[in-house]
């Protein structure tokens, strides 16, 4: 018998209007009580009094009713709009208590939406993305995955191999010699199908995961050049310790920018140069590893002292990098190019070039991002499962004895089951549901 549980769906704080979600076989005497009245029809916003114990007056506001299992859990469920003042969500929390109700866990309603099979586990990931969501593009590839494109998806591979391996499980009791014509054929025809698509979909250069987890950009550059004051000048707010001091930002400080859509971390770094001082040495460390890992590096060069350009910055140029001349107003003469890259001028101080800047930028980030229409994976999870069942057609396809291929061919299901949650997948449940805050 399940539990009932009950949350607060709106964040905490004073607001206008504060919501509680109730989900489960009590939630419905619980709304008869606390409002001394009948059911509302299903569906429909009803204005209410809401009582306390000892029939106290707590709030006047909407309820909703929601019976199983056309709702969010599948389970009976209740929502009150009450006033959002921390003493009426308490009053009320308190009433619902001692009904008898229990606190929900975070992420416990989507949980039990997942257990009744209201939603698979990529629609859950994509919900908990949805929240998450922080700019446009990303707010579309959540949508996406949470209207269920990425899950069918792979449904519709799951199924080609189901409809394989019942044909190749009929033909098992076959001697092997008397298996029907054209039948191994026919299997090792949609698994090499199936495994190609899934080849393809896994060769996406991470986009729906770049694009989730936002596009990392460091800023390199020697002590001095301006990264500092570029990217105060980029995030126009003050993030970063600009000095004149050579060496000051020594550790790592990230920035969050939305740039047309696209999520970017932006991540300023310790000036590149040879140092005796342990911390800025570290620093150094710290920002090459980090750049190691970045998608992209925004290269700054000093404009002062431009065509010279130290070693250590210019051992950083490669494909990934946008090269940034700074200082641009303190050019001594024309701007020198530098042979076989594009230099983007630009002043930290006043302003000149950011635009041209930050273009270059948004143009780089949607190459790596965009995506179309097409259903992506998001997670590590999804590359993961994906990998584990092209792998496993491949070695299904190698083998001859039809019941080893049927085993093959059972795991790369199996695989894909993962994805969506229809097989064992309790170990990534608590991964999964974690990300999710209380009420959801
Ligand atoms: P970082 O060590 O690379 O982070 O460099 P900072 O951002 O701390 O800048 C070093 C010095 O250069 C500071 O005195 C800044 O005011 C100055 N500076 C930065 N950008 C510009 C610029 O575009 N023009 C001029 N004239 N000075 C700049």
């Amino acid at each position: 018998m399940s539990t009932t549980i009950f949350a607060l769906a709106t964040p905490a704080g004073r607001s206008g209007v504060a919501i509680i979600r109730i989900s489960g076989p009590a939630a419905g005497d619980v709304l008869r009580a606390i409002t001394q009245r009948d059911l509302p029809p299903p569906r429909v916003a009803a204005r209410r009094k809401f009582f306390g114990p000892s029939e106290i007056l707590l709030d006047d506001g909407l309820a909703l009713w929601f019976p199983g299992p056309a709702s969010f859990t599948g389970e009976d469920m209740v929502e009150l709009h009450i006033h959002g003042g921390p003493a009426i969500i308490a009053a009320v929390a308190e009433s619902l208590a001692a009904q008898g109700l229990q606190h929900a866990e975070p992420g416990a309603f989507t949980r039990r939406a997942f257990d009744n099979g209201k939603l698979d586990l990529t629609e859950v990931e994509g919900l908990a993305d949805l929240i998450a969501a922080e700019t446009e593009a990303q707010r579309r590839q959540a949508l996406r995955q949470m209207e269920g494109a990425f899950g069918r998806q792979v449904e519709a591979w799951r199924g080609g191999l189901l409809g394989a391996l019942a044909r190749i499980e009929a033909a098992i009791d076959f001697p092997e010699e008397d298996l029907p014509a054209g039948l191994v054929e026919g299997v090792d025809e949609a698994m090499r199908a199936i495994g190609v698509e899934i080849a393809a979909a896994l060769d996406d250069d991470h986009r729906g995961e770049r694009l989730r987890e936002g596009l990392s950009v460091v800023i390199l550059g020697a002590p001095n050049a301006g990264k500092s004051s570029l990217m105060n000048a980029l995030a126009r707010r003050d993030v970063a310790i600009v000095s004149d001091e050579a060496g000051t930002t020594r550790d790592v400080i990230e920035l969050h920018l939305d740039l047309g859509g696209y999520p970017v971390l932006l991540a300023d770094t310790a000036g590149l140069r040879e140092s005796g001082n342990k911390i800025e040495t570290e620093g150094v460390r710290r920002a090459l590893e980090r750049a190691s890992h970045a998608d992209l590096k925004i290269i700054v060069i000093d404009g002062a002292v431009w065509p010279v350009m130290p070693d250590a910055t210019r051992a950083q140029i490669d494909a990934q990098s946008i090269l940034v001349l700074n200082k641009a107003d303190l050019l001594p003469g024309p701007l020198q190019a530098l042979a076989g890259h594009q230099l983007i001028a630009v002043s930290a101080l006043n302003g000149s070039g950011l635009s041209e800047l930050l273009a270059a930028l948004k143009e780089r980030a949607a190459g790596l991002l965009a995506s179309g229409d097409q259903p992506v994976l998001t997670r590590l999870r999804h590359r993961e499962s994906l990998e584990d069942c092209r792998q496993t057609l491949a070695r299904g396809l190698a083998i001859g004895p039809v019941e080893l291929k049927a085993e093959e061919l059972r795991l790369a299901t199996r695989a894909l089951g993962r994805i969506t949650g229809r097989v064992d997948v309790e170990d990534v449940l608590d991964v999964i549901f974690r990300e999710f805050c209380i009420g959801k």
